[in-house]
This record gives structure tokens, sequence and C-alpha cells, in this order.
């Protein structure tokens, strides 16, 4: 199974929740308000002869043609984004679910970003961001997932096609959950915001902006000790150096 990281770029983030870009090269996180993290925005796409599925949506920001970037990024890598067949959601905070739908110009409204792919989501994390919405939610970009089809709504725990392994954890968000993707040779984990940067899984780092900081840390602890036993291949979501890495 072939990963492909698809980054949209660094990025600082405040208590606004606002995304602003960061050029490695020029800017100086100093100068960012206080308290400012720097991440990278980085969805994945995995590759084999049965899927080609999508791990989280990104920002779901265009860049000046109108195209969305995630869109670019796959083109780039010669990847169709008719082609994909399954988009997997660990949370719908906006910078990992900003592409699940997008303007399409002609139609006038908003259709699913990945129209031939079977979307996963959970239930109440949908609710629960339609309802509350706030500053880390964008609950009229997630409208469609309500709608469509070609949605289903996860609970809990459990098995999609025999080889993908989902799990609610209630870290992070109160209903993020996290994958294990299994092919014959590897295990593949995307553990999302629960586990956003390979630094954080070799430190006892409880983050204040978890929904429960002391869990996070804790299925860090765990799974870096599972991986390592397992040979697990972690995938980093906001990592600016690491994309991933195999144990
Ligand atoms: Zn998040």
């Amino acid at each position: 199974m072939k990963i492909i990281p698809l980054s949209e770029g660094s990025f600082t983030i405040d208590a606004t929740k606002v995304f602003v870009p960061f050029d490695k090269t020029k800017d100086d996180l100093q100068q960012r308000p206080k308290g400012s993290l720097l991440v990278e925005v980085q969805p994945f796409v995995l590759v084999s002869e049965r899927d080609t599925i999508l791990l989280d949506t990104g920002l779901g920001f265009s860049d000046p043609d109108g195209v969305l970037q995630i869109h670019r990024n796959l083109v780039n890598n010669d990847i169709d984004p008719l082609s994909v067949t399954k988009v997997l959601l660990s949370h719908l905070h906006k910078d990992h679910a900003g592409g699940v739908e997008r303007m399409d110009v002609a139609l006038q409204q908003n259709i699913l970003a990945f129209p031939n792919a079977t979307y996963y989501v959970n239930r109440d994390e949908l609710n629960f961001a339609l309802e509350k919405g706030k500053s880390s939610y964008l609950p009229e970009e997630l409208k469609l997932l309500k709608s469509s089809d070609k949605v289903v709504m996860l609970d809990n725990l459990g098995v999609i096609d025999d080889y993908i392994s989902y799990e609610v954890t209630a870290a992070h968000s109160p209903y993020h959950q996290v994958f294990w993707i299994k092919d014959e040779e590897q295990t593949i984990f995307f553990g999302a915001d629960d586990a956003p940067q390979l630094q954080q899984m070799k430190s006892r780092f409880i983050a204040k902006y978890d929904y429960d900081g002391k869990k996070s840390m804790e299925l860090r602890m765990k799974w870096w000790e599972q991986g390592a036993d397992e040979h697990w291949t972690f995938l980093f979501f906001h990592d600016i150096k690491s994309p991933m890495i195999s144990l």
C-alpha cells in the first residue's frame, strides 16, 4: 500500500482558532501571538489495488484558479479525485474536514468533494459539530454529511471491509476516532489529533487544547509501545518534519 502525505502547508494557530500561513524560510514564530502553535496541515492518501483512501480532507482552501487544494495535491501525485473510494474522517474540526465538500460553480451549490467515495464519520461527532459549532467547526460546510447517502455513520468501534479498524477515543475531541489500516505487510495507524506529532509520542505532554489531555497522553504512550511491538507505521497529521514513521 502506497502512502502519500498531502501537505497543505505550515500554519500557526492560537486561541482564535484561525490558521495563519507560516513560511519556514522567512517567518519568525516569536512574532506570532503568544501561545501560537506551529503545525503542518497534512491529510494522507493510501493507494492500493483495492481502494484509494483519504485520511481527513484538510482545510478546504482553494487555489487562485478555484481548485480545492486537496484536489490539486492529489492530481500532482497522479491521483484523480474521482478515483477516491473511501474518505475516513477522524473528527470534524475545520482543518480536518474543510475539504469534505466544495462549491460547484456551475451548479451553484455545494457538493461532496469526492463524489465516488464512501465517507465514514462518527455519528455523535457530526451531531456535535452541527449543534455546537463554535470556532473549531464549520457546520455550514458539513451539512451534506447529514443528508448524503454516500455517508456511513460509525459508532464506538468496528471494522470496515475486513481491514480497517476504527475506535472512538474521546480524547482530543469528545467523539474523535482513530484508524488502523492493515494490509499484508503493515499496520498503518492514523491517530489524527490524538497523536498529531512525532515529538508528542515520546514525551509526557498534556495539551491544553484537548478535550481530555490526560487521556490523549496516555493513549499516545500506549500506542507508541504497541506500535513498536507490532511494527506500525504512524501518520502524523500536524508534524512539520516527519509525516510518517515506521517502527
Ligand atoms: Zn482537532
